[in-house]
């Protein structure tokens, strides 16, 4: 199928299906009207299909964007010009867009409004990509990644958090883990081999860490083994990473955001 045909083909499905859910027309894909009921049958996938395929993306990853309520109707959409509301990846407030605007550009208006302006792009709380930051990871962080991650989708490409001050002289901190639709921060922290990290001057640099967070709308779990007493509003002491931690991770995600925001990120 050329690319100009493509285009037209997209609002013709548009046109076709715009006098809503008594639609008529079928698609090969399964979208639209039932074969039973449709008066046409078209021999291709629907607008909205066609799009996904376009972009590179399954109809299950654009479901995951969408508000959980809105999740039955996206199922079976055709439209791409469609208006639906959505759940920002980066923990802006919910917005309003078209599947057409969702599936081409960043569809959240203050996501468009950053990565318009360049200068506004480091905007406190704004999660980011760090380049070679941070090549030391212990092994029980990296178990703890992997065990959270079975459960809540955790985002690869972001591993740095602006904030509004500095924090040994960088405008930003570098979390364990970052969650950034909850805004939602985990830090893990044991005693280490020599038993002092995180004790003593680092016990207030953690909390200097955990204010800068708090500053820009952040919150922050912390994972306290190895003898570490509760540090913070959301402490979990534990001997290790086990099955129970990260139940109680998920526990504490939704009291500080709700069940509806958590559901959003299961991994299913
Ligand atoms: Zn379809
Ligand atoms: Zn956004």
């Amino acid at each position: 199928m050329g690319g100009a045909s493509h285009g037209e083909d997209l609002n013709h499905g548009d046109d076709a299906n715009r006098s809503g859910g008594g639609s008529s027309v079928s698609f090969r894909c399964g979208h639209g009207a039932s074969r039973g009921e449709a008066r046409i049958t078209i021999q291709r996938d629907c607008p909205l299909c066609m799009l996904l395929s376009e972009t590179k993306r399954s109809r299950a990853q654009l479901l995951r964007k969408a508000a959980p309520s809105r999740r039955a109707a996206l199922a079976g959409e055709t439209r791409i010009g469609a208006s639906y509301e959505w759940i920002c990846e980066r923990g802006h407030s919910r917005f309003e867009a078209t599947v057409r605007e969702v599936l081409t550009g960043p569809g959240c208006p203050k996501c468009r409004a950053n990565a318009q302006a360049p200068s506004a792009r480091f905007e406190g709380g704004i999660p980011f990509m760090k380049p070679g930051l941070k090549t030391r990871t212990s092994m029980t962080e990296q178990r703890l990644r992997l065990l959270l991650a079975e459960r809540i989708q955790l985002p690869h490409r972001v591993n740095a958090v602006r904030i509004s001050r500095t924090f040994y002289g960088k405008p930003e901190v570098w979390p364990d883990i970052i969650i950034p639709a909850l805004r939602i921060a985990i830090e893990y922290d044991d005693p280490g081999r020599d038993g002092t990290a995180h004790r003593g001057l680092k016990e207030a640099s953690d909390r200097e860490k955990d204010a800068a967070l708090g500053e820009v709308g952040w919150e922050v779990i912390r994972v306290r083994a190895g003898g570490l007493g509760e540090l913070g509003p959301h402490s979990i002491v534990c001997r290790g990473i086990s099955t129970a931690v990260i139940d109680r991770i998920l526990e504490l995600l939704r009291e500080i955001r709700g069940d509806e925001p958590v559901d959003a990120l299961l991994v299913r």
